[in-house]
């Protein structure tokens, strides 16, 4: 059923990161590196808790922010099929292993993981969902990706 009304908690996550877009047209194809940001916006399957908060901002900065800077902080995050970027990464002394990631890590495609991957394996049980991303590779671009809280298949990656 829909909400007439929805509310969000949104927690912002700074990190570093570098990448490369494969066969991307022009200079995207070379490594290079970005200061992210993002927004993680949630909101709760039922209603506030009994504080009237949607979730503590603590408990998201602790499950994303610090799957964020486990993975993806101060590393190389490579599409999977970039093998001889991966062999040579793999080379270079590294105080991180470099995150391989299925799709080409476009902030669209970091954004999508995290959506669908890593926030509900972080944050299921605790009442609430993850419904929408802000991904900002720049200050000036940045990109939304969000889903319905209120479908089935939503919920039952939460619950
Ligand atoms: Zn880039």
């Amino acid at each position: 059923m829909h909400k007439l009304v929805m509310q969000s908690a949104i927690r912002k996550i700074h990190f570093c990161y570098g990448h490369r877009v494969m066969n991307h047209e022009s200079k995207c194809s070379s490594l290079h590196g970005h200061n992210g940001v993002i927004w993680v916006h949630v909101t709760p399957i039922k209603e506030l808790d009994s504080l009237g908060r949607v979730i503590d901002f603590s408990v998201v900065k602790s499950a994303i922010g610090g799957w964020v800077l486990d993975h993806w902080d101060h590393t190389m995050i490579i599409f999977k099929e970039d093998t001889k970027t991966i062999e040579l990464l793999n080379l270079a002394p590294s105080y991180k292993t470099i995150f391989v990631l299925d799709k080409n890590p476009t902030a669209e495609n970091m954004a999508n993981f995290l959506l669908w991957e890593v926030c509900p394996k972080l944050l299921k049980g605790k009442g609430i969902v993850v419904h929408k991303i802000v991904f900002w590779e720049t200050e000036n671009c940045y990109v939304e990706e969000s889903l319905d809280p209120t479908l089935i298949e939503v919920l039952e990656l939460y619950a």
